[in-house]
C-alpha cells in the first residue's frame, strides 16, 4: 500500500459535521493560547486565513489513519517509530536536494533498523510543516538592540531586523506551499521507485566515503542485496517494494494555520488536521488546561504529547484521558524527552506510577530536547553521548518496566553539518564553527544519525 488514497476513498460519503464539531475547532481561542504570533494588522491576518481556508489538504484522513495504524503496532512491539528532521525547517531549506537527503538519510536508519533489528520501521519525517518554533522568550537582544524572538519562518524571518522579525500572517501561505512542495518531493521520492530497497546502496552516494558509518552502511547494504537475491531466486515479488510509506509530522504550535488547515472528512463527519498526518504538543503547551490539548483532541489525527521531566503520571494519565478516551490504538504517542542525567529516574518512575493503565498509549524516546547545552565557544549544542545514554536509558526502563519501546523522535539533516559534539568524526567544540547551520537546534548529521541507527538497531536485537 502507499500514501496514495484514491480520490474515489475520500469522496466516498459526504458526511458533514454537527454543528457542536464545527464549534468546538474554534474553543481553543478562549484559552489564551501559549506561543502563538502577535499581528498587528487584523485585516492582513483574515485575508490571509481565508485563502488558508481554500487551499486543498496536505495530507488526507485516510492516509492519517493508515498511520494510525502502523502506530497501534508499534504500541504492540511489531514494528518501531522513526520520525526525524530538522528542528526547525526553513523556506530557503526545501530544495530538492536538501530534501533528498533527508529523506535518504530517514530511509538508511529505517534499513539499517529494519535488518538489524528485524523489525518494520514507521517512517516518519519532522518535514512539510515543522515551521514554527516555541520559545523560552518573546524577545532578543544583540548589542543593546531588542527584537522579537525568531519563532519559525511560519511566523516571521530569521535576520536581526524589525523588518525580519515582524509577525507576518502572510508567511501562513508561504509555509502551506512550502509543505505542498516538500511532500509533493517525499511522495515522488517514496512512491517514484528511489525508495525501492533494492537500491539500498545509492542512498549512500554522495556522503562522505572515509568515514566508518559510511563504510558499514555499505557491508550492511551488500548484506541486504544478498538476502534480495536470494528472496527473488525464490520467486518473490519485488513490485511492492518499489513503494514505501513514509509519514509527515509537525509541532501543532499555530493554531490559527492548524485551524484554517482542519477539514472534514466526508466519510466520516470527523474532522482531521490536513496539515500532517501526525502532530504532536510541544513540552510547552501541553497543560492539560492548554488550547493545544483542546484543539488536538477534536482532530482525528494520530498525535504526540513531549513529556519532560517534570510529567507526572497524574498528567500523563489526563492528557490520556481527554486526548484519547476511548483508548484508540495508534491515537496516542507519549514522546518522552527527559534529558541523559535524569531519564534512568524519570521514565521508570513515570512508566511505574502509569501501571498497565494505558495498554494503547505508544512511548517514543526523544532523546534530543533533554540534552541541549553551550558549548564554551558559545554554540547551542548537544553532546552525541547523552543523546545515545537516554536511548539506552529509554530501552532499560522500558525492559524494566515490561512497556514497548516504540520509536525515536530525532533532529537530523541529511548534510555533513557540524552541530552535535561527537560521534565517530569527533566533532569538538571548534569542530563546530566549520559547518553550524542550524537556525534553531543542533541536528545529527548524516554520519552520527547513521551511527545511531547501528547502536539502535543492537539494542532493538536485545
Ligand atoms: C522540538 O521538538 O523542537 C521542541 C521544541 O521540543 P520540546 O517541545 O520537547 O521542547
Ligand atoms: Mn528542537
Amino acid at each position: 500500500m502507499t500514501l496514495n488514497v484514491s480520490p474515489v476513498f475520500q469522496t466516498a460519503g459526504n458526511l458533514e459535521a454537527s454543528e457542536e464539531t464545527l464549534a468546538g475547532l474554534d474553543a481553543w481561542r478562549s484559552m489564551s493560547p501559549l506561543q502563538q504570533p502577535t499581528y498587528t494588522d487584523e485585516a492582513e491576518l483574515q485575508d490571509a486565513l481565508s485563502r488558508l481556508r481554500a487551499v486543498p489538504p496536505l495530507v488526507f484522513a485516510g492516509e492519517a489513519d493508515m498511520l494510525k495504524e502502523r502506530i497501534a503496532a508499534a504500541a504492540r512491539g511489531e514494528a518501531f517509530v522513526l520520525m526525524g528532521g530538522d528542528c526547525a525547517e526553513s523556506f530557503a531549506d526545501a530544495t530538492a536536494d536538501k530534501i533528498r537527503r533527508r529523506i535518504q538519510t530517514v530511509l538508511q536508519m529505517a534499513a539499517v533498523l529494519t535488518y538489524g533489528g528485524s523489525m518494520p520501521v514507521v517512517k516518519m519525517g519532522r518535514m512539510a510543516g515543522q515551521f514554527g518554533k516555541p520559545r523560552s522568550a518573546d524577545t532578543e537582544t544583540r548589542d543593546g538592540v531588542t527584537l522579537p524572538s525568531f519563532r519559525g519562518d511560519i511566523v516571521n524571518a530569521h535576520g536581526f531586523t524589525p523588518e525580519d522579525r515582524r509577525h507576518d500572517p502572510e508567511r501562513l501561505l508561504q509555509a502551506y506551499q512550502v509543505s505542498a512542495s516538500t511532500l509533493n518531493l517525499i511522495r515522488a521520492f517514496t512512491t517514484g521507485g528511489f525508495a525501492d530497497l533494492r537500491l539500498v546502496h545509492t542512498w549512500n552516494r554522495g556522503f562522505l566515503a572515509s568515514n566508518p558509518n559510511y563504510q558499514r552502511y555499505e557491508e550492511l547494504a551488500q548484506e541486504i542485496d544478498r538476502a534480495l537475491r536470494f528472496m527473488e531466486a525464490c520467486g518473490t515479488d519485488f513490485e511492492a517494494m518499489r513503494q514505501v510509506e513514509f509519514f509527515a509530522s509537525h509541532e501543532a504550535l499555530i493554531l490559527e494555520y492548524e485551524r484554517a488547515l482542519a477539514r472534514i472528512d466526508s466519510r466520516t463527519g470527523t474532522p482531521y488536521a490536513t496539515s500532517g498526518h501526525f502532530l504532536w504538543i510541544g513540552e510547552r503547551t501541553r497543560d492539560i488546561e492548554s488550547a493545544h490539548v483542546d484543539f488536538l483532541s477534536r482532530v482525528r489525527n494520530p498525535i504526540g504529547v513531549k513529556l519532560g521531566p517534570t510529567a507526572t503520571a497524574d498528567d500523563a494519565l489526563r492528557l490520556a484521558d481527554k486526548l484519547d478516551p476511548e483508548g484508540e490504538p495508534g491515537r496516542l504517542t507519549f514522546v518522552t524527552r527527559m534529558g541523559a542525567g535524569k531519564i534512568r529516574e524519570a521514565l521508570p518512575k513515570l512508566l511505574a506510577d502509569v501501571g498497565d493503565s494505558l495498554p494503547h498509549v505508544t512511548w517514543i524516546c526523544d532523546p534530543m530536547h533533554g540534552n541541549t547545552i553551550t558549548s564554551a565557544n558559545g554554540f547551542k549544542t548537544r553532546r552525541f553521548e547523552d543523546v545515545m545514554e537516554e536511548v539506552a536509558g529509554f530501552f532499560d526502563a522500558h525492559d524494566e518496566a515490561g512497556t514497548v519501546p516504540g520509536g525515536l523522535h530525532i533532529e537530523l539533516t541529511g548534510d555533513d553539518v557540524t552541530e552535535v559534539l561527537g560521534g565517530a568524526q569527533e566533532i569538538d567544540e571548534e569542530g563546530l564553527r566549520r559547518r553550524y547551520e542550524t537556525l534553531v537546534d543542533p541536528r545529527l548529521n548524516h554520519d552520527q544519525s547513521l551511527e545511531m541507527a547501528f547502536r539502535v538497531a543492537e539494542l532493538l536485537k536485545a
